[in-house]
């Protein structure tokens, strides 16, 4: 089973939600960091680094002696990746989607492909918790490859749970695609439920089933659950603003080691979410 943790905006708490879900299971389970261009979960989690892997995408490099400008390769380019400008071909491997159609319609063979480093898949231990997160190339604005190679270490027959980006673009999409079911965390503000509404749009697109966890439940208004209402979106949890939490937050410890009474409320989430999934199959 899949559950990708999700939120409209940054700083709701997604990264709190799945590094304390992850931690309270503590066997059969891995962790995913997929927020690759700021991976947090493991100043958390602190899981032993066992490996690290470089990422690189292939973009293509022109060889201007067999070029004869036809203009076949920008024309396939849906991303303007490259261009025959005057005497020359550009690309531009920032823009470049590694599709390789520009490589398949040059009738020339004057494209080859060449590596570019995205950034680099780290992974490891906690006890029974496998960890694996993507770290961005500083200056890369590529995501959605990293994140579909930190995917890639998905195992079969084990709970996976994945901390998406926040936000609502490519890279969320890239991190909820083909889950289970979609945890979405949220904090009962206008900010919050504005951003959830982003949200819950791209879950429905997907036909992914969501629950939410309202993080400072405590705090703000009550449109938030009146939304989840009228949407039919069960509150699975809600985690008060609590200062004792938040000390313990400050200095890098999760809810459960602090406070391991939290641990039954975590596994309980679980056992709802599975309860939901398995009724949409
Ligand atoms: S590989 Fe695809 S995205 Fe990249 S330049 Fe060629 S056609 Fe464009
Ligand atoms: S398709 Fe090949 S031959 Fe034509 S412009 Fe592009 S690189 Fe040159």
């Amino acid at each position: 089973m899949i559950i990708s943790i999700a939120s409209g905006k940054g700083g709701t708490g997604k990264t709190t939600v799945a590094t304390n879900l992850a931690a309270s299971l503590e066997n059969d389970v891995q962790l995913l960091d997929c927020d690759v261009e700021e991976p947090n979960s493991h100043l958390f989690i602190r899981p032993l680094v066992e490996g690290t892997k470089t990422i690189s995408t292939p973009v293509p490099e022109v060889d201007m002696e067999k070029c004869t400008l036809c203009g076949k390769c920008g024309e396939i380019c849906q991303f303007k990746a490259i261009v025959v400008i005057g005497e020359t071909v550009l690309p531009f491997h920032e823009l470049c989607h590694s599709c390789g159609g520009c490589v398949e319609v040059c009738p020339e063979k004057a494209i080859t492909e060449v590596d570019r480093e995205l950034g680099v898949i780290e992974y490891g231990h906690r006890d029974g918790l496998e960890f694996i997160h993507g770290r961005l190339r500083i200056g890369e604005a590529m995501s959605p490859p990293l994140i579909r190679k930190v995917r890639e270490y998905t195992r079969p027959g084990v709970l996976t749970i994945i901390d998406a980006p926040p936000g609502t673009s490519c890279p969320v999409i890239a991190s909820m695609k083909d889950a289970d079911f979609v945890l979405l965390v949220t904090e009962p503000t206008p900010f919050g439920l504005h951003d959830l509404k982003l949200a819950v749009g791209a879950v429905k697109i997907l036909k992914i089933p969501c629950g939410l966890v309202i993080n400072r439940s405590d705090i703000g208004d009550d449109h938030v659950r009146e939304y989840a209402n009228t949407e039919r979106m069960p509150i699975l949890m809600e985690i008060p603003f609590d200062r004792k939490i938040a000390e313990a937050y400050s200095k890098g410890e999760m809810i459960v080691e602090a406070f391991p009474e939290w641990k039954e409320r975590f596994k309980d989430l679980l056992h709802q979410i599975e309860e939901i999934a398995s009724r949409r199959k």
